[in-house]
């Protein structure tokens, strides 16, 4: 992408209502526009990265044996009437009615219109294991939307449900989620880590949030800093294998880890004194095991190698992609702006012209640009005839991980230089070796 011709609406100012570095940055860097408050339009880049964190999820969601379908956000009130959710949900639930008076509703999540689908169409145990999950938008009247994307009414969301003949199975599906969820952070640069939760509105009985540490996180937690030294890694998982998921959850939740709701002084107090840590993190995600809550009310039932019928077990399983472009931020910046994890940056590169219109740095760059494009790179050329003071700060503060700067002097030696966003070392080379480091 040339920049001349993109749309990048970069800010000078910091914007006063931004509270937090992400949120700053998101507006700076010309991510996202707020339309209403806890509403934004997703600018480009913001689309761009959105996409990216949303590919991730899909491919480790497949990956785990998942299937993706999609489901609508306008819902009817008289599903959530038999789960007696309609009553319960409250006020962050935005209510609609329609033109013949029909009570409808904005989906703030999907248990209950998932649960008619899977009664309508599956009777048998045959039929199970059985998940399937989508990426779609949600809205919940938060009472005080704020931090841009990490609060808003409006948010992305990647929620998927598991239906199981019995327990032990719906827990595996728990189990297989935490991995895959694992697996999915670690590729956007994030460490997550699960902890020990409390139900909400959802209901049930196992459940764990995955947080990402941040001093501007809204939850409090407790923790064995031990846990820190866990990474998945890229370790081969046979996600059918119950002892494999086993071993990974054991493994992951063996240590302290809990936010505020659940947290037990006593046995936060085992823990070597050094090694205890009271913190902040930012949900991402979370899992939750719920049995029979909506199976039962709703009739979803299959039946079993005894002919019998019997409510599923069921368990859902979320992930706020678009908080995910927050915390990343939150988790990966420094003052001069954003520092992209490979696994999402918008391009892979930019490609700083120092002086626009001479010709031998034109012509390299158009080189060194189909080169990084033929090689399956997107750069990000600034084509344009801005200082390259200017060019330089919009570079820092978009956040590529790699920089090649092309001038009239350097070229005459015949390099170019590389930079490193996040170590801010610049290395002079030749346009091949630089392209080469890149890719
Ligand atoms: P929170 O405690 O932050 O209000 P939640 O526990 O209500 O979140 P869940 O129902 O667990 O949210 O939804 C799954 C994921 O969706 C959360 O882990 C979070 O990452 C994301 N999410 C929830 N509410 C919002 C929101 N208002 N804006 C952006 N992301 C959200
Ligand atoms: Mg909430
Ligand atoms: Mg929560
Ligand atoms: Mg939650």
């Amino acid at each position: 992408m040339r920049l001349s011709r993109y749309f990048l609406p970069v800010l000078k100012e910091t914007p006063a209502e931004a509270q937090i570095v992400s949120h700053r940055y998101m507006l700076r860097a010309g991510m996202i526009k707020q339309a209403s408050a806890g509403i934004y339009s997703w600018l480009p880049m913001g689309f761009k990265v959105l996409r990216k964190i949303e590919d991730i999820i899909h491919e480790e969601q497949i990956r785990a044996g998942h299937i993706p379908l999609l489901m609508p956000t306008i819902q009817s009130a008289d599903l959530w009437r038999e789960s007696g959710r309609y009553d319960d949900y409250g006020q962050e639930m935005l209510r609609i009615t329609d033109r013949h008076d029909r009570d409808l509703l904005f989906s703030p999540t999907a248990e209950e219109l998932i649960t008619d689908i899977f009664r309508s169409h599956v009777g048998s145990y045959k039929d199970l294991p059985l998940t399937l999950y989508q990426i779609q938008w949600k809205f919940r009247d938060e009472i005080r939307p704020r931090f841009g994307v990490m609060r808003g009414r409006e948010f992305y969301m990647k929620d998927g449900y598991n239906f199981d003949l019995t327990k032990e199975a719906a827990l595996h599906a728990y189990n297989r989620h935490l991995v895959s969820y694992l697996r999915t952070y670690e590729r956007m640069g994030l460490q997550a880590i699960p902890m020990r939760a409390d139900s909400g509105p959802i209901g049930g009985d196992d459940t764990h949030e995955f947080l990402v540490l941040a001093e501007t996180g809204e939850s409090e937690v407790f923790y064995d800093s031990a846990i820190t030294d866990l990474k998945f890694g890229d370790r081969q998982i046979d996600y059918d294998s119950v002892e494999q998921c086993q071993a990974v959850l054991e493994e992951f939740t063996s240590r302290y880890a809990r936010t505020d709701e659940t947290h037990d002084e006593a046995l936060f107090n085992e823990i070597p004194e050094d090694r205890r840590r009271v913190a902040r993190g930012i949900e991402v995600g979370q899992i939750f095991y719920f049995g029979t809550k909506y199976s039962e009310p709703m009739g979803a039932t299959v039946v079993d190698a005894d002919g019998n019928r019997v409510p599923v077990h069921m368990g859902s399983h979320g992930i706020g992609v678009s908080r995910l472009l927050g915390a990343i931020i939150e988790a990966s910046h420094d003052d001069k702006g954003i520092i992209w994890p490979e696994g999402v940056t918008p391009f892979h590169c930019g490609l700083v012209n120092l002086k626009q219109g001479d010709e031998a740095a034109d012509t390299a760059c158009q080189a060194i640009y189909a080169s990084l494009t033929a090689i399956g790179l997107e750069p990000l050329y600034d084509d344009t005839a801005e200082r390259a003071g200017a060019k330089f700060a919009t570079m820092d503060l978009i956040g590529l991980p790699w920089r090649i700067t092309v001038g009239p002097r350097g070229l005459k030696n015949g390099v170019v230089e590389l930079t490193s966003r996040r170590t801010g070392a610049s290395e002079e080379l030749p346009p091949e070796h630089a392209i080469a480091r890149i890719a």
